[in-house]
Parts: C-alpha cells; sequence; structure tokens
C-alpha cells in the first residue's frame, strides 16, 4: 500500500488545528470503538478533516481511501526540528529566495510528523491539503480552510512517491510498525 509524509506545521500546532487525543467527541462512539479494536492509534489531523474523513458515509464513497486515515502507532509524532534537520527536509528548495524564511517557519516550534497509508495516498494527501499558495487552494482543502498565508501554510505532504520514501525515511528512521 502506498504511503505518504505529512506534517502539520508549527503554525497548525501552535493553533490548536490538531485536534485533542482519542478518544474526540468529534468521533462517534462506535466508530472509535471500531478504531479502537482495530489496534490502531487513534488519527488527530484536523477536525473538518476528521469529520470529512471519519464519517461511515464517506468510507462508503470513498472506498480504500478511507486507509488515508489510519495511522499506525509508531507512525505520528510530535517532534521539535532542528534548524539542519528542516534544511535536510527541504533540500530541493534551498535555491529558493525564501528558503531562509521557511527553514525560520519549520523550526519555529513543535511540529506533528506523520505517515498516511492507502491507495494513491500521495495524490489523495496533496488533494486533501490544496493548493501551496492557500489564496488558491479550495475550500474544503485543509490550506484552503485553515491559511492565508504562503509562508504559514499548516500542512504539509510528499509531492511524490519518490519524496514520500525519502520523508518517511528521513522523519521515520526508527520505522514504522
Ligand atoms: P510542502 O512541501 O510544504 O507540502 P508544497 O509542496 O505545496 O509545500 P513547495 O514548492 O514544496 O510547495 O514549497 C514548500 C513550502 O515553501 C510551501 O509549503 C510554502 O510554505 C513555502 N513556499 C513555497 N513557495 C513560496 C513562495 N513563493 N513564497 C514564500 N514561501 C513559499
Ligand atoms: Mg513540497
Amino acid at each position: 500500500m502506498e504511503q505518504t509524509f505529512i506534517m502539520i506545521k508549527p503554525d497548525g500546532v501552535q493553533r490548536g488545528l490538531v485536534c485533542s487525543p482519542f478518544p474526540s467527541p468529534l468521533i462517534s462512539s462506535s466508530f472509535a470503538s471500531f478504531i479502537h479494536s482495530s489496534a490502531l492509534h487513534c488519527v488527530k489531523i484536523l477536525p473538518t478533516t476528521i469529520l470529512f474523513l471519519f464519517s461511515p458515509s464517506t468510507l462508503e464513497k470513498k472506498g480504500e481511501i478511507f486507509l488515508v486515515i489510519f495511522v499506525r502507532r509508531s507512525g505520528l509524532k510530535l517532534v521539535g526540528v532542528e534548524r539542519s534537520f528542516a534544511e535536510k527536509h527541504y533540500a530541493d528548495l534551498s535555491a529558493k529566495p525564501f528558503f531562509g524564511s521557511l527553514v525560520e517557519y519549520i523550526i519555529s516550534g513543535p511540529v506533528v510528523a506523520m505517515v498516511w497509508t492507502g491507495k494513491n495516498v500521495v495524490v489523495t494527501g496533496r488533494k486533501i491539503i490544496g493548493a501551496t499558495n492557500p489564496a488558491e487552494s479550495a475550500p474544503g482543502t485543509i490550506r484552503g480552510d485553515y491559511a492565508i498565508e504562503i509562508g504559514r501554510n499548516v500542512i504539509h505532504g510528499s509531492d511524490s512517491v519518490e519524496s514520500a520514501r525519502k520523508e518517511i525515511a528521513l522523519w521515520f528512521p526508527e520505522g514504522i510498525s
């Protein structure tokens, strides 16, 4: 199954956009017990995303895509990012004029790093996240709903299967159980 690396950036964490840990009032008790019985860790992400992705009717509509909502126990962590680590994560952008401010942004506070697993999850994840510039992100996407500035756009998602492989190896050297 395909995997992608997703990170809630410092502004998303600081603004409390990552919902409170499981059990959450946003998740119905029957569905919560389903998650629990599946031995999967609660998936936090963002409130509207949870409402959007966690309703059973959405699962019926989306089929296998529901797998993106499950993050295995070791596949989600709150971490502070060192400057050199942020520079490595965004190494492909090192020549860009905004690289310095991008690195400052990513190290400005803890981030929530996670792996989503699912069919075509790289593309699906990017669709859920929305366009890089929130001004161009559609309503209903995370950036479209929660961000205003391109330099503070709340969430990262791998842009290809190859990037996902590299980023998961960088952020989860211990592996995903
Ligand atoms: P991310 O990699 O964070 O998921 P992305 O893939 O949508 O974002 P990239 O081109 O990889 O976009 O840029 C990485 C990040 O750099 C963007 O999310 C944004 O925060 C910042 N960024 C991109 N373009 C600009 C810009 N023109 N001005 C300021 N910041 C920018
Ligand atoms: Mg990118």
